[in-house]
């Protein structure tokens, strides 16, 4: 049987759905399919279940701090089975508006794994159907690897399963010093696990701007057993559960061992060869600033084309390419300056050049930095610091990165990349009225 249609999104992820939406709405017609659940990994099992375990993870801190300003509350217990159901079905809920969403603008949804047949055709692989397709969209979004392939690697779990698991591990070792594995590990140790978090590197957060990444290290020397500079031998399960040998010979013994060591594109399969698309070294599909592929009617947002493997930038990258395909307004992505937060506790934002990068692309740079016990813990008595940090070009007195460490670093950091978006200058901050008392007014009072 034979359909058409205007445009065949694969991929019922943040950019796969943005994209099929706003194509109806100029009027399209949009087959879209996916194989596991609409709103793929950001909503199922990423970015949204993520940050409700790390709500539940700070209440710990909150208790405890409470104690500093006269509650006094007694020991809290924790009940992971409750957080696991009331997280799963604020999953299944948003899983079903995203569902609605399409249907409402008039998507059909194909609820199967789809491949590329050729330039203009689909195949959905259980029904048998084959689509003919004006546009072609792969939004298909990248997995877990399971890396080092070490001997014992099959008793680990990844990102995918961790949202699975029925109980909290009294123990766990976390290998990885990226995103995934920082914020998890925050996660488990909040939540009260014995946690251990393994990195490869002297420093966790490849890229990140190097007072943060100390910062983070420093507190969470305090928060868990933090190995820098190791790798995994291998994994043996003994009686008393898992073990992971170190290269130093080092032991850590874990009831699970979480491998949050990156993700790779969703190619396998998906038929690129037949349309001569190559991937590129890291398994991601090419495209240019248009998500345009070699072939003139297949195109590419999100993962799968590793540039910026972020939600948001992947939900930019979907309506970019509607846009311009479909709504007569030709629209590129600047993936050039991304606001991000990175979901530790404390936690991370960032926006712009790091210190070391900035010194690499600008002839003078001033560094303006503040490091402080944020005003709430005087009274808590918690053994923390925030810490603010601007990179300004001295030529043009213009802001280039600024990076925070600190509770709420994350919702700041929007506000500031709105700031430096626009290409605010040092004397922008510094004219701007601090609101106090509040841990961001440093922003604007750092001389
Ligand atoms: P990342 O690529 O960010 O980090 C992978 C980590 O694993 C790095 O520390 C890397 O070390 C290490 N690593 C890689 N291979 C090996 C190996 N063979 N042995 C030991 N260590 C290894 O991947 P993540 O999985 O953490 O996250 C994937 C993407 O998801 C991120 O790029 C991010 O964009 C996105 N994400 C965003 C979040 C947010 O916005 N808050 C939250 C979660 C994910 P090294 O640095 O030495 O290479």
């Amino acid at each position: 049987m034979n359909d058409d249609v205007d445009l065949f999104v694969i991929g019922g992820g943040s950019g796969g759905v943005r994209a099929a939406r706003i194509a109806a709405g100029y009027g399209a017609r949009v087959m879209l399919a996916e194989e596991y659940r609409v709103g793929g990994t950001c909503v199922i099992r990423g970015c949204v279940p993520k940050k409700l375990m790390v709500y539940a993870g700070r209440f710990a801190d909150e208790f405890e701090d409470a104690a500093g300003f006269g509650w006094s509350v007694e020991k809290p217990r924790f009940d992971w089975s409750v957080l696991k159901a009331r997280r799963d079905a604020e999953v299944t809920r948003l899983e079903g508006i995203y569902d609605a969403n399409l249907i409402r603008a008039g998507v059909e949804i194909a609820p199967e794994r789809a491949v590329i047949e050729d330039a203009h055709t689909v195949r959905l692989l259980k029904s048998g159907r084959s689509i003919r397709a004006e546009r072609i969209l792969v939004a298909v979004g990248a997995h877990p690897v399971k890396e080092p392939a070490v001997p014992g690697a099959e008793f680990t779990i990844t990102s995918n399963e961790v949202f699975e698991l029925d109980r909290l591990p009294e123990r766990i070792l976390v290998v990885g010093g990226g995103y995934i594995a920082v914020e998890f590990a925050g996660v488990f140790a909040a939540l009260g696990s014995r946690t251990s978090l393994l990195h490869r590197g002297d420093k966790l957060l490849r890229g990140f701007d190097d007072d943060v990444r100390d910062a983070l290290a420093e507190a969470y020397t305090k928060r868990m057993d933090l190995r820098l500079g190791r790798t995994l031998s291998r994994i043996e399960r003994r009686p008393s559960g898992l073990c992971a040998i170190l290269d130093d010979g080092g032991e850590v013994e874990a009831d699970q061992i979480l491998l949050a060591t990156g993700r790779r594109p969703n190619i396998a399969g998906l038929g690129l060869d037949r349309v001569g698309i190559v991937p590129d070294a890291a398994g991601a599909i090419p495209v240019d600033a248009f998500s345009r592929t070699i072939v003139p009617s297949i195109f590419a947002v999100g993962d799968v084309t590793n540039r910026a493997n972020l939600t948001p930038v992947a939900i930019r990258e979907g309506h970019a390419f509607a846009d311009t395909e479909y709504g007569g307004k030709p629209t590129s992505v600047d993936h050039h300056l991304i606001p991000t937060a990175v979901f530790s506790t404390p936690e991370i934002g960032t926006v712009g050049l790091s210190e070391a990068a900035a010194r690499q692309s600008c002839e003078r740079i001033d560094v303006y930095k503040a490091s402080f016990r944020p005003m709430k813990a005087t009274l808590s008595g918690r053994d923390e610091r925030v810490l603010m940090k601007i990179i300004v070009d001295c030529a043009s007195d213009r802001v280039l990165g600024v990076h925070l460490f600190g509770q709420d670093a994350g919702e700041l950091i929007q506000a500031v990349g709105i700031a430096v978006t626009m290409g605010a200058t040092k004397a922008d901050f510094d004219r701007t009225i601090a609101v106090h008392p509040t841990a961001a007014e440093e922003l604007v009072t750092m001389r």
